[in-house]
């Protein structure tokens, strides 16, 4: 059942890719802003996704029949067969080519560059108050579906008359309608199994059809697939200046045990990044004039069962990474020596725009120095 599934799943996943086009729309009169600022975000997270694989690659220890691996000796080649450097460029190979090809990344604890969440949580909905309102609230303290107290920076730039009706999230854990405060933002919210809304008719429809009859791992979480799709879809149609798209299935399958999966699916992360950079790259409304901002919400514990789960009883859940490239970004490699917080990602967005979010409220963080 399982393994059908998988084979189905990647039948969409090509399918899909298939249908994507150049822009047909898209038509920008002003003149790109490269090295001054960007004329359009992409905030993409991928939910706990650990700074051990994004700098290190696939853990082989991690790698044995117990710990959820089903072909152990497949995953380490697949994953494993080189030096670390190596291995992180199998698990993320677009990240890291555009890393090399002039972004900007930190959280690599052996370079002596840290990024922390300084929400004390180490949980989601805290991280992704911390990412999205640029500072840490004591009162923000379960998963639960209750609507953020919080502005986001999307909020924010939506209230903005430049940027209103131009900020869409695609989200395939079903808290971020409450997270984004949809009621009160405004912010169309795609989350969790909703129907996709947006996009061209015949592709939506497919989506749609698939989403809905493809067997669901879990009640609250879409496959990622469909998210990604749907932003894919979102750039082509309504063209949003702010496009948040959060990614959920690295954490689940890290939940599960799943090593094998949890890799597979960072895997398939960084391809759908990669789509999302390519699509920006065909259109005349992105192109040259967006810039990519990549983190996570909280790290997760080490060992070989502490990798499984977060919190604040698992060292290691408060280190996490960010990764920012294209237009805007004037930083460039790997971090070195620098200090960072999860809350400066929300004044980030708005700084790689040319936009100042610290003066809306004085407990925002300062963006990351990377503009
Ligand atoms: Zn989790």
């Amino acid at each position: 059942m399982r393994m059908g599934v998988w084979i189905l799943r990647s039948v969409i996943a090509l399918s899909v890719t298939a249908l994507v086009v150049t822009s047909p729309s898209g038509l920008c009169a002003q003149e790109p802003a490269v090295g001054v600022a960007a004329e359009n975000v992409v905030l993409v997270t991928l939910d706990g996704l650990r700074g051990e694989e994004v700098f290190g690659g696939a853990d082989v220890r991690l790698m044995i029949e117990e710990l959820g691996c089903e072909k152990p000796d497949e995953i380490l080649q697949r994953y494993a067969s080189g030096s670390p450097v190596e291995n992180r460029r199998t698990l993320l190979p677009f990240l890291w080519k555009q890393i090399d090809q002039g972004g900007w990344i930190a959280g690599d604890w052996e370079r002596d560059s840290q990024v922390e969440v300084t929400n004390g949580r180490f949980f989601s909905y805290p991280g992704y108050n911390e990412i999205l309102c640029g500072f840490a609230d004591p009162n923000v303290d379960s998963n639960a579906k209750k609507y953020n107290a919080n502005r986001t920076v999307l909020e924010w730039l939506n209230g903005q008359p430049d940027y209103q009706g131009r900020v869409a999230a695609f989200c395939s854990w079903d808290v971020f309608p409450f997270i984004i405060n949809d009621r009160r933002s405004g912010i169309s919210v795609n989350a969790g199994w909703q129907p996709i809304t947006t996009g061209r008719p015949d592709v939506v429809q497919t989506l749609n059809y698939s989403a809905e009859h493809l067997f669901h791992e879990w009640a609250g979480v879409r496959y990622d697939v469909f998210t990604a799709s749907a932003a894919i879809e979102a750039m082509l149609t309504t063209q949003p200046r702010v496009l948040y798209v959060a990614l959920g299935e690295t954490d689940d399958w890290a939940h599960a045990g799943r090593y094998d999966r949890y890799l597979l699916t960072a895997q398939q992360n960084d391809a759908f990044i990669r789509r999302l950079w390519e699509q920006s790259q065909r259109s005349s409304h992105y192109r040259d004039r967006t810039a990519f901002l990549i983190t996570t919400d909280h790290g997760r514990g080490g060992g070989r069962e502490g990798w499984k789960n977060h919190g604040a009883h698992l060292p290691g859940s408060e280190r996490i990474w960010v990764a920012a490239f294209g237009a805007g970004v004037t930083a460039k490699g790997p971090d070195e020596g620098g200090r960072f917080r999860q809350a400066q990602v929300a004044a980030t967005v708005a700084a790689l725009l040319g936009e100042d979010f610290c003066a809306a409220n004085s407990q925002i963080d300062r963006p990351l120095p990377i503009h």
